[in-house]
């Protein structure tokens, strides 16, 4: 794969309205913080991440949760490489929401929960630490049980916006090269003759 002709296809979703995922995407583009955007605009960004001394492309759709575009959010789940699930850690509710979430990118890409797909769990909003209603480690089990990586952040202070951007994305590069050496040795392993056993 020549990662540098690559556009990684990422999707940032958000629990509910207000956890941030859009002021998270773009101070990860434009390095500043908005204090109000449009709840109901889906807008896609483009950006180049440096991953481990390589360039990567990545195209990034800040979209919300709403079921009145469900064939929408079908479409771009089905078409992405990777998911940022963002919920904010002053509301309980936005975490129940992201499980929600996770479950139909897995319905969508028809894929077993033995089979990985790029996710990362993100708790915003990690400035507000007195509106705390998720403690890091309800945040870090949902996402050891689910395998993911999970970082908090804000979008505010700007930490940790880069990182998430740079774990996913690693992530996505590592199955990718993973999925490839499978099919390479799968194609070169040569068959053995039923019932012949070479000593
Ligand atoms: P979205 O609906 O998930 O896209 O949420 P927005 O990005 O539109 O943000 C909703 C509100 O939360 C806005 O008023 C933001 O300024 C605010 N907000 C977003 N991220 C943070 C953060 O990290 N810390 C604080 N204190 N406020 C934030
Ligand atoms: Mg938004």
């Amino acid at each position: 794969m020549s990662i540098k002709n690559e556009v990684i296809k990422l999707i940032v979703f958000g629990g509910v309205f207000g956890v941030g995922s859009s002021a998270i995407v773009i101070q990860f583009v434009s390095g500043h913080f908005v204090e109000l955007y449009d709840p109901t605009l889906e807008e896609i960004y483009t950006k180049d991440i440096q991953v481990d001394g390589e360039t990567v492309k990545l195209q990034i759709t800040d979209t919300f949760n709403s079921d009145e575009y469900e064939a929408l959010r079908f479409l771009n789940i089905s078409m992405a490489d990777g998911f940022v699930l963002t919920y904010s850690i002053t509301s309980k509710e936005s975490l129940e929401e992201i499980k929600g979430i996770y479950e139909e990118i897995y319905r969508v890409k028809h894929k077993n929960k033995n089979e990985p797909i790029p996710i990362i769990i993100v708790g915003n909003k990690c400035d507000l630490e007195n509106e705390r209603e998720v403690t890091k480690e309800e945040g870090m089990n949902y996402a050891d049980n689910i395998n993911c990586p999970f970082i908090e952040c804000s979008a505010k202070t700007n930490e940790n916006i880069n990182q998430i951007f740079e774990i996913i994305t690693r992530n996505i590069l590592e199955q990718k090269y993973q999925r490839e050496e499978e099919e390479i040795w799968t194609i070169k392993k040569p068959k053995r003759e039923k019932g012949c056993c070479v000593v």
